[in-house]
């Protein structure tokens, strides 16, 4: 027997049974997106590596351990797999010159990510996210920030979930975030050696990182930790008081989280990041932030911007099983012989032309094994034409959840639509 070829490690097939649940994601997603104002934008699945290792940091995680670059194209300058979407939504605000356009541009984008992660459950190595990114000098705006918040919490609360928290906390700018690197270095200097050898290495290169570090000692050590907001300039201190004011304002339930950093160098200002009890270690279903000084390092207008991406694998793994089971068809029609077969296949693409979704079953098996057929597509009616409605002129409809019955004349698909549009 030839040897099987399986899906890579850490990618997976999303089978038509799952499809009705992300399909119902996305059109819930543009509905809100578009009621905030965001248009939706695609850029490529690869870019320029120096894309991602200029704006994610040389030495974040996401960069140093995970990108997966293409081989083939290594003597082109190198090419890798996006394994976010605000570097390349930012290189695209730059190249089409989108500031010129208008002084917010707000964008969203749906689509597949590319980490090279050790899998585990919620830790994939192809993923998808839903994000979005407000670029512009009409950024600089505390009520901007906690309006992007409100909307990634709308968006789960829209998809069906509650059990989420929001943490807040804020970087200030970048001189802010040189203090803070200090105030860490000064409280972890005497615990360097406890550290792990990551956190050790990341000392001189990102403190800040340390934060982040999922060994139990180092988190231990960062448990103790107090940060306080003394590396926060005034400035920044009442920019976050606004951002909290205008949450409240938008009835946003949050929690400070002093310690919350985020991985990515590109942050200033406010960061978030908003976690589910029921997920496990890998337990965040979304995160963003405000990334100020972005463009201007690409070589843009020094425009402010804030952004988020949820994890579309996370949220369908928080979401309870009656949230997902939708789409079905309306109909499954089931004839008993090849005569009635023709009449009931032209009574299907009758009520397919009129937006009905409707399937046949083309074997004349018996009508009970077309039954079962019709039980598994799950679809809310059955349609059934045997000799007896034949004989009447009609067929029979049976709502698949009442088991109620109901008869049709043969040619009367007006009221056949009626009443599947019927909820
Ligand atoms: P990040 O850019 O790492 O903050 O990611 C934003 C969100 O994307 C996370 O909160 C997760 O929901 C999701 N995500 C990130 N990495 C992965 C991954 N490897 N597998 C599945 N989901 C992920």
């Amino acid at each position: 027997m030839p040897e099987k070829i399986l899906v890579p490690r850490g990618t997976k097939d999303i089978l038509p049974d799952e499809i009705p649940r992300w399909l119902g994601i996305e059109t819930t997603s543009r509905k809100i997106l578009k009621n905030f104002g965001y248009k939706e934008i695609r850029t490529p699945f690869f870019e320029e590596t120096s894309l991602f290792k200029r704006s994610l940091g040389q030495t974040s995680d996401v960069v140093t351990k995970q990108l997966l670059e293409l081989v083939s194209q290594k003597e082109d300058g190198g090419f890798a797999l996006r394994p976010e979407g605000t570097a390349s939504i930012v290189r695209s605000y730059i190249e089409n010159s989108l500031d010129k356009k208008e002084s917010l541009s707000k964008l969203f984008y749906l689509g597949a990510m590319f980490r090279g992660e050790r899998p585990q459950k919620g830790r994939l190595r192809q993923f998808h996210q839903i994000g979005v990114e407000a670029i512009g000098p009409g950024s600089s705006f505390p009520y901007l920030d906690a309006e992007v918040i409100a909307l990634s919490a709308n968006l789960l609360r829209a998809f069906g979930l509650d059990n989420f928290t929001v943490h807040l906390n804020t970087l200030g700018t970048s001189s802010d975030k040189a203090n803070f690197s200090k105030l860490l270095q000064k409280q972890l200097k005497p615990q360097l050696r406890n550290l792990c050898e990551n956190c050790q290495d990341r000392f001189e290169r990102n403190v800040l990182r340390i934060l982040d570090c999922k060994n139990r000692e180092c988190k231990a050590i960062v448990d103790k930790l107090e940060i306080g907001d003394a590396y926060l300039s005034e400035e920044s201190k009442t920019y976050f008081e606004k951002v909290q004011e205008a949450l409240k304002s938008l009835n946003v339930a949050y929690v400070v989280s002093s310690k919350l950093v985020r991985g990515l160098d590109y942050y200033t200002h406010t960061v978030f990041e908003i976690t589910h009890s029921g997920l496990g270690s890998q337990d965040a279903l979304g995160a963003g932030g405000r990334y100020n000084d972005l463009v201007s390092q690409l070589g843009g207008p020094q425009v402010d911007a804030m952004g988020f991406a949820l994890g579309v694998e996370r949220i369908l793994l928080a979401l309870p099983e009656e949230a997902k089971d939708e789409g079905c068809l309306d109909l499954f029609i089931v004839s008993l012989d090849e005569a009635l077969f023709q009449k009931a296949f032209q009574i299907l693409n009758d009520l397919r032309a009129k937006g009905i979704s409707c399937d046949i079953s083309f074997r004349m098996s018996s009508m009970k094994s077309q039954m079962r057929q019709a039980d598994k597509t799950k679809a809310r009616y059955t349609m059934i034409l045997g000799e007896d409605e034949l004989k009447k002129g009609v067929v029979t409809f049976k709502n698949m959840k009442t088991g109620e019955q109901t008869q049709i004349k043969m040619d009367d698909t007006t009221k056949m639509t009626t009443l599947l549009l019927k909820q």
